[in-house]
């Protein structure tokens, strides 16, 4: 088989976990990445230190490679669209200006018949006050771009919350109004196409946030079995939608009746999937690079339940009770400074799983 270099653009713990699974399958990666001993670059063959949007650097990336795929969402588009003239570029670009924008990305999610929260565009406070008129005063606001683990957000919970000023302190810049969607647990799917059509989906996990960053995953998730079918149907019609090549994670309400809500979507490996490295032979980031690569899809089955827990700042601290705890997988991001609200590494912990000796 020949030798296949694959660059990557990102060079977090995202990429950090997609070289070292590619490093098994033979595949040599190359992290274009501007901050210099990355995450990524630590496990990575090489790593080209530039700005994501470097002309030379994304014509050396294209020259370099067979493929060139991303461990982020907000990958300029236009950095995306100048390597597909000369690479694949797997995902596709239209994948990251779906979800780059959260009206665009809504608008496409409710053509492919998936249903997501109402909302409404917001570009002035006179706007958001009609808006949230609209919505019984209740809501969330959200800016359309840029925004991750909970920034650039504003929870209006009743009529009583005053909108006054909300504009311009999200900075004035399109922002959407969702309704407040009343959720009863959320949950995410991680699902995989290949070139060929095949698409292979994980079981939903169910998924906590403190602080609008993940907190645990939870496998399986409490839900009623035609509720994960449901999630994996709309995973199916978004790949398929989007002629999609490599792993997707989309994020769901789940509301008391079984119903779906979908959230948000991420043309990338997803942190609410870390669990497959542990719970399933062939984990999202090798299937990833599978389908990257052209290589077969693995089987997405989970041989056990398990809980993925993150470890953000210091958290990092219980690393030693972590290490002597049996059945449970340890992934460190290479990171030295553990700042407040900064992932550190996670951990997976089987539940249940049957042993045959006791070493
Ligand atoms: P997001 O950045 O869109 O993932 O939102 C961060 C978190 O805020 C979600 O995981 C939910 O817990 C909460 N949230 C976001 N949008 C809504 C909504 N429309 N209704 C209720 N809660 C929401």
């Amino acid at each position: 088989m020949k030798a296949q270099t694959i660059g990557i653009i990102g060079g977090g713990q995202l990429g950090r976990m997609l070289a070292m699974a590619a490093a098994r399958l033979n595949l040599t990666i190359i992290i274009l990445e501007p901050q210099a001993d990355c995450p990524a670059a630590q496990v990575a063959n090489e790593q080209i230190i530039a700005a994501y949007d470097d002309p030379a650097a994304l014509a050396e990336l294209a020259s370099r490679c067979d493929i060139v795929t991303y461990e982020f969402e907000n990958v300029p588009v236009s950095a995306a669209q100048t390597l597909e003239r000369s690479v694949p570029v797997y995902p596709p670009s239209k994948a990251l200006e779906v979800a780059q924008d959260r009206l665009t990305e809504k608008r496409f999610l409710n053509d492919c018949g998936i249903e997501t929260a109402r909302f409404h565009a917001v570009n002035s406070q006179q706007e958001l006050e009609a808006a949230l008129a609209d919505f019984g005063g209740k809501g969330v606001l959200k800016t359309c771009r840029m925004g991750y683990d909970g920034k650039g957000q504003r929870v209006f919970r009743s009529s009583d919350d005053s909108p006054a000023g909300a504009y311009e302190a999200l900075g004035g810049v399109p922002l959407i109004l969702e309704s407040f969607v009343a959720f009863e647990r959320e949950i995410s799917i991680i699902a995989a196409r290949a070139k060929d059509g095949t698409i292979r989906c994980y079981d939903p996990a169910e998924n906590v946030h403190r602080n609008g960053i993940l907190h645990t995953s939870t496998l399986p998730a409490n839900i009623p079995a035609e509720t994960a079918a449901t999630a994996r149907a709309a995973a199916e019609k978004l790949l398929a939608a989007l002629d999609y090549v490599g792993v997707i994670g989309m994020e769901f309400f789940a509301m008391a009746d079984g119903t779906l809500i979908a959230n948000e979507i991420a043309p990338r490996v997803h942190n609410s999937g870390h669990w497959t490295e542990a719970a399933c032979v062939i984990s999202q980031f090798e299937q990833h690079m599978r389908a990257v690569a052209g290589l077969a899809l693995g089987d997405p089955v989970r041989h056990s339940d398990c809980v993925m827990t993150n470890l953000i700042g210091d958290d990092i601290m219980a690393l030693p009770e972590w290490l002597a705890t049996k059945d449970v997988l340890v992934h460190l991001y290479g990171k030295t400074e553990a700042r407040p609200g900064r992932k550190m590494g996670h951990v997976t912990e089987l539940k249940g799983r049957k042993t045959s000796s006791q070493g």
